[in-house]
């Protein structure tokens, strides 16, 4: 029998297979992320190349784009992120529904990259938090690929009640975000 996901840890026996809820909706979760994917230089033409047959992000369940935040779990930063975009990505991130992912992808939505200077913004994380770094400039789509996968091992640990704690809160309220 091929496996489409591996089953979350349970018990088995004879015709039945059981797990707690917080397993069952985090393998939900974390195979099928919906990218929302905030492009704005060459980082996303390698996110293009994730996307094509070759490569096939569809294979982990990503295939599914979307413009709108409201629609998408996970945001995609890929590119140099002007100063004057930062607001802009910002209400991207707010307008997305809980429980929603960050994945900065590349050198300069990571750092500001080669870019030192004082219209870019030296990293998303000083506007938004970030779950997981792809390191390159720019990342090779296996690079980008494990980003997904690192994304989905922590969609797929997530306790149920994480969103609503005050850790949660205290990360968001840093980012002055209610
Ligand atoms: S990290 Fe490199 S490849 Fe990616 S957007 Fe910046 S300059 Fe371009």
């Amino acid at each position: 029998m091929v496996n489409i996901a591996d089953p979350p840890d349970g018990y088995s026996g004879n015709g039945f297979f059981a797990t707690s809820l917080a397993h069952a909706v985090g393998l939900a979760r974390k195979n099928s992320l919906w990218p929302l994917p905030f492009a704005t230089s060459c980082c996303g033409i390698e996110f293009m190349a994730t996307m094509g047959a070759h490569y096939d992000l569809a294979r982990f369940g990503s295939e599914r784009l979307s413009f709108s935040p409201r629609q998408s779990d996970l945001l995609m930063v890929m590119g140099t992120i002007a100063k004057k975009m930062g607001p802009v990505l910002k209400e991207v991130y707010v307008q997305m529904a809980e429980p929603r992912w960050v994945l900065s992808v590349g050198a300069c939505a990571s750092s500001g990259g080669i870019f030192d200077t004082y219209s870019v913004l030296q990293g998303i994380d000083r506007i938004i938090p970030v779950d997981v770094y792809v390191p390159g400039c720019p990342p090779r789509p296996e690079q980008i690929i494990d980003g997904i996968l690192k994304i989905q091992e922590l969609a797929g640990n997530e306790p149920l009640r994480r969103r609503n704690s005050k850790e949660y809160d205290d990360l968001q309220h840093k980012y002055g975000i209610e």
